[in-house]
């Protein structure tokens, strides 16, 4: 399927910008080989995922969205720095991060590699690769995939970020964010469920994220409400630490944090919502 999908013109993520990777760079701002910008041992995502002896981060290059505010925007959309792996020396990466102890492999923003990331994953599962896989998505992507991911993928570190159509167009430049992200996150939960744990770390399931922005609380109620009532039981996680980077410096709306008049009224929506998982404080 993977073959079909990026070809001699990439359809593999929704954005379908048609781009022969063989050639040139995509709207990803990536071509046909892996990069990586950094793997290492993380403690700071939800505790099923860090535990105590941390999460086995994979830091991919490039990205097919493009966040005016992203946190990670010089791997994101500078694509720099960045380190060319083939798909063999990425499955010796997934070997190394289990022998220094990782509770899981933690691929971030991997949507548009994802073709090749599976080629590595089967290697490495060759060479004795045990722990979890997590795929840590913006859930921009493509419901055929996901559900093609069914074998490969065993947690799901998946964002909702909008509901909102122009909010998504004007500071992620996708108008169809919600729509795809909706029917890719029933997939998810479709293929893997709620989230199961062993030992208190996350061994199969799905945890979905939403980052809170300042003036947006229309949406983060529409997410939450969509969460809620469409991936009943699932795990989420409320994240407040939004701060302005990159191109939101100075943003009219989205120029600074989360206040907390902002953050106690997205507290009570969870409450009232009474939906389980985690909050990650202002
Ligand atoms: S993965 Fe990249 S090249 Fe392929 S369709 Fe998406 S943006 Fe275009």
């Amino acid at each position: 399927m993977f073959e079909e999908l990026v070809g001699k013109s990439c359809r593999l993520c929704p954005r379908e910008c048609g781009a022969d990777r063989s050639i040139h760079r995509g709207l990803c701002k990536t071509g046909n080989t892996l990069k990586i910008a950094s793997f290492n041992i993380h403690h700071g995502e939800e505790p099923p995922i860090s535990g105590k002896r941390g999460s086995g981060t994979i830091f991919f290059v490039g990205c097919n969205m493009s966040c005016i505010y992203c946190q990670n925007y010089p791997i994101s959309q500078l694509v720099k720095p960045k380190r060319e792996v083939s798909i063999e020396e990425l499955a010796n990466i997934m070997i190394r991060l289990q022998k220094r102890g990782a509770h899981n492999i933690n691929l971030v923003t991997p949507s548009h590699f994802v073709h090749l990331i599976v080629e590595s994953i089967e290697i490495a599962r060759n060479r004795g690769l045990t722990i979890p896989i997590v795929y840590n998505t913006s859930s921009y992507d493509k419901e055929e995939v996901v559900l093609t991911l069914k074998e490969y993928v065993d947690v799901y570190l998946a964002d909702l970020k909008y509901v909102d159509g122009e909010l998504s167009k004007k500071l992620s430049g996708v108008e169809n964010y919600f729509e795809v992200a909706s029917r890719a996150l029933l997939a998810m939960y479709k293929t893997k469920g709620k989230l199961t744990l062993e030992g208190g770390i996350a061994r199969k399931g799905l945890i979905v994220r939403h980052l809170v922005l300042p003036n947006a609380l229309e949406n983060t109620r529409k997410a939450l409400e969509w969460i809620k009532y469409n991936l009943d039981g699932a795990t989420v996680s409320v994240m407040f630490q939004y701060f302005p980077a990159y191109k939101a410096l100075n943003h009219p709306s989205i120029g600074r944090k989360v206040n907390l008049d902002e953050y106690l009224y997205v507290c009570e929506l969870i409450d009232k919502l009474e939906l389980n998982g985690f909050i990650q404080q202002i």
